[in-house]
């Protein structure tokens, strides 16, 4: 089947389902202002290459929490689909470009799955990750990016097409994630999934509470990037203002959650004297309008029910990184 940029396109907006949340106008308009800063083109594969340049040239002791993107890529079989074909891609790009299997640990090292063992067989390669990271349970192959990256990175690499599929899983009950590559896997074979707003709102609550742990900023976005192309970026920026207002309603205490929601998201931050307004000062690593504007949504979704209020964002670009600030009316 021809792949068309178009085709694409449309298969990325059926990746959620419609959401008929209310967002309001004032919403709406802030979300364009937003949006039209920046186009595709900053989620270029020259960036994507950029970092992964970055992971490859160092070693790494990143740790893994349950990021953002990892429940989103969970929600539906669809988005489990396209994580899988977006880590695909990203791990063909870092074959093509910096060959060999130190690449593929260093970027499962950076994407928090500690010491990588690898066992290549003559038919299969294995992959294990001793690192404990959570109790969560997702249900199976929770880590469907990463099951992609490493089919995608075999492919290339051994010329023939692998699949990979996530045998174990620390957010399955596991105490390691293993992944195993093969010709003949089906990588969607069985798939679970996340499925309901409820799971998906509790899991999140979960994720904040969570005990803070340092990721590595140049893998949390690679695994970001497929989620801020348009036009699916619209609809995982009005799921976050959904999750924000279930939040909001089972913790109103602003004060002391905005701080953990901005851990959470990896970004510096703080809460003003009286709640007025949300600070946000975006790392340079994670500095894309599309970032600000998921994480923003989040935010603006949860002051929604937990103040009850209206809030706008005001965005800058300071010494070349995003600043922004939402205004509680
Ligand atoms: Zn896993």
């Amino acid at each position: 089947m021809k792949r068309t940029p178009k085709a694409a396109a449309r298969r990325r907006s059926k990746l959620l389902p419609a959401t008929n949340a209310a967002i309001s106008r004032s919403q709406k308009q802030q979300k364009k202002k937003i949006a039209k800063t920046e186009g595709e083109s900053e989620v270029s594969k020259s960036i994507e290459l950029l970092l992964i340049k970055r992971i490859a040239s160092s070693e790494h002791d990143s740790c893994r929490p349950m990021n953002v993107q990892d429940l989103v890529y969970n929600f539906t079989p669809e988005t489990k689909r396209y994580a899988y074909k977006s880590g695909f891609a990203t791990g063909e790009l870092a074959s093509i470009h910096f060959p060999g299997a130190l690449t593929l640990e260093r970027i499962l090292a950076a994407a928090g799955f500690g010491k990588v063992i690898y066992y290549p067989f003559p038919d299969a390669v294995k992959i294990t990750s001793a690192r404990k990271m959570s109790s969560f349970s997702f249900g199976t192959n929770s880590h469907m990016f990463e099951s992609g990256l490493i089919a995608g990175f075999l492919s290339r690499e051994t010329a023939r097409r692998v699949e990979a599929i996530e045998t174990h899983c620390v957010l399955n009950n596991s105490s390691f994630c293993q992944f195993e590559a093969s010709r003949r896997i089906d990588p969607y074979l069985g798939l679970t999934s996340i499925g309901s707003f409820d799971k998906l709102s509790e899991l999140l609550a979960e994720g904040i509470d969570a005990e803070p742990c340092s990721f590595n900023n140049d893998y949390y976005l690679i695994s970001l990037l497929p989620l801020l192309q348009k036009p699916l970026l619209n609809s995982v920026s009005k799921l976050m203002y959904i999750l924000g207002k279930r939040l909001g309603e089972e913790r109103p205490e602003a004060r002391s959650e905005i701080p953990k929601i901005l851990r959470y998201l990896h970004i510096p931050g703080n809460v003003s004297e009286n709640v007025h307004a949300v600070n946000l000062q975006y790392p340079h690593e994670l500095s894309m309008s599309g970032f600000v504007l998921l994480s923003t949504f989040l935010l603006r979704g949860y002051i929604a029910t937990a103040l009850k209020s209206r809030s706008s964002v005001f965005q800058r670009v300071s010494k070349g990184a995003y600043m922004a600030s939402i205004k509680i009316e």
